[in-house]
């Protein structure tokens, strides 16, 4: 049996369950439907019913509301080192699916196993990481004033809603779950509609590993009802987000009236640079790599070439035969680079491009085409001769879809990397410290790797500015998302009060 059939086999067993009872929403520990009746979740690989999907509606957002409420003070008040061992076995858990996890998100979202594999055990890794910050994640300053002994102490917001989209689903999740639960807050998760499975599997792995029923709660359905309710639910104090940019401002307006805190990690435009000094070996690699990986959905994808044109033609011609030779095909074959796109009207949208390219002059110089119609499949795509002001330039296409651009001076590709809505990251290829010194301190990003792909260290600020984001994830930043600071002062002695109407 070949290692695809093998993948194949083990998925049916793995999804046998679900097309027995299909997925129910998960709230105070118990299985629930949903008032909304249900939705089927599709697989992209070939456009079958994987199962159905209970499909929540407002009122199921507020049972999972108030079970999150429920369980608030003692998960709050719970010993820190009893948390923390709940979260270390919530990642044990993983690591002992993982693969599970990573053949039925493969299955779900079209995604490759080559990527999933090792997403799945990054969820381990963010709850380990984040488990490990529980002890000390309350400690405050002492600001000692003339008349005061002031402290300050840190503690979780109350229950969240986390509301995550359908590319690579299950990491995301775990990167936004694991330190609300690290914190003390209690969770509403929202799962993309277009991607429940992984969602199921994380919630059950952590009621598994101990953690009190209502602590993680999970409620499928669609972002204009379950979605909205959870963003306007008034018990629900902060939600973080991640998706497009017109859904996190219109969640924002949702939150207003409850005057929600909301984090936002959206869409992006990245931009990588390429100067003729750099390493052009490896700068050809991480080029591909950013937006040919993961299907290019992915929203640090480096879907911006702009490439100096002393070398644009020589870079780009290897670009071109590269690209012709990834391995378009079965997500669960481990030799698959590129997989199909999640669905029908996300295919429809970025093969749109393929005519939207064209029209605005630029040429196609690999891909451009779908592959069968079996399932969503399409060739990775390389558009040449582009402006800046392109579409193609200024839009997210979401997918494996690269725009290249030739630009002549530093100032002009400055110019150009920040000539766009987004700033997610960049990433500058050259061997002029000084050079990209200058560059990177005017480059309009969250974040930013010289001579390198995106490689992430979870103690680093992860998120955007300009419409890719508000706030940031990752080392101390996630805690200050999901906790509130109190500051206490202490008076030392008898200092003067000021007496009116005395
Ligand atoms: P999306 O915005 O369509 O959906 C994301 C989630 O929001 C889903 O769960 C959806 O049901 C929900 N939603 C939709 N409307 C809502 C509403 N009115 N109220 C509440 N919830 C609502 O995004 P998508 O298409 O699933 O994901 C792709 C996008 O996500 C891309 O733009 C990508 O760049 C972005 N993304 C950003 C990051 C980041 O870290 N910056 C990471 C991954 C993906």
């Amino acid at each position: 049996m070949s290692a695809l059939e093998q993948n194949i086999e083990k998925l049916q067993g793995y999804l046998a369950r679900f097309k027995e009872t299909g997925i129910r929403n998960r709230v105070a520990g118990q299985d629930r439907g949903g008032n909304g009746g249900v939705f089927q979740t599709i697989s992209p690989v070939d456009k079958s019913v994987i199962c159905d999907v209970a499909r929540g509606d407002a009122s199921d957002v507020d049972a999972a509301a108030m079970a999150a409420a429920e369980a608030f003070p003692a998960w709050r008040d719970m010993p820190a080192l009893k948390r923390k061992k709940i979260l270390l076995r919530v990642a044990d858990g993983i690591e002992a699916r993982a693969e599970e996890i990573a053949l039925c998100e493969c299955w779900d979202t079209g995604q490759t196993l080559r990527f999933m594999s090792k997403a799945a055990l990054r969820g381990a890794e963010n709850f380990r990481y984040f488990a490990d910050q529980v002890v000390q994640a309350r400690d405050g300053q002492h600001l000692q004033s003339p008349t005061l002994m002031n402290i300050t102490t840190r503690g979780p917001i109350g229950p969240v809603g986390v509301i995550t989209p359908w590319n690579t689903p299950f990491m995301l999740s775990t990167w936004k779950i694991a330190p609300a639960l690290a914190a003390g807050c209690t969770v509403v998760h929202k799962p993309a509609e277009d991607s429940p499975l992984s969602a199921r599997l994380l919630v059950e792995i952590a009621e598994e590993a101990g953690l009190p029923p209502g602590v993680l709660n999970t409620v499928n359905g669609y972002g204009h009802d379950a979605g909205k309710r959870l963003t306007e639910h008034p018990a629900i104090k902060a939600i973080a987000f991640v998706g497009e940019s017109r859904t996190g401002s219109m969640i924002t307006k949702q939150g207003a009236d409850t005057l929600k805190r909301m984090h936002l990690e959206l869409g992006g435009k990245n931009p990588v640079i390429v100067f003729d000094d750099a390493d052009l070996d490896r700068a050809l690699d991480a080029v591909i790599f950013m937006i040919y990986s993961i299907n290019g959905e992915r929203c640090t994808s480096s879907s911006r070439l702009l490439v100096q044109d002393t070398i644009r033609e020589e870079f780009e011609a290897k670009l071109v035969e590269r690209v012709n030779n990834i391995k378009v095909g079965h997500p669960l074959d481990p030799a698959t680079e590129i997989g199909p796109l999640v669905t029908e009207e996300h295919y429809n949208k970025v093969t749109s491009y393929f005519d939207i390219a064209k029209e605005d002059g630029a040429t196609i110089a690999a891909g451009g085409v779908k592959v069968g119609d079996e399932g969503f499949f399409i060739r990775p795509t390389l558009f040449t001769n582009a402006s800046n002001k392109m579409r193609i330039a200024q839009e997210e296409i979401f997918g494996p879809v690269l725009t290249s651009i030739a630009f002549t001076t530093e100032v002009e590709a400055l110019e150009m990397a920040n000539d766009t809505q987004y700033g997610l990251t960049g990433y500058v290829w050259t061997n002029d410290l000084t050079r990209a010194l200058r560059f990177t301190n005017k480059l309009e990003a969250g974040m930013i790797w010289v001579n390198s792909e995106n490689v992430r260290h979870l103690p680093t600020p992860f998120g955007g500015v300009k419409a890719s984001g508000i706030g940031r994830d990752g080392g101390d930043w996630s805690f200050e998302f999901y906790m509130e600071q109190k500051h206490i002062g202490f008076a030392t002695g008898q200092h003067k009060i000021m007496r009116l109407g005395a």
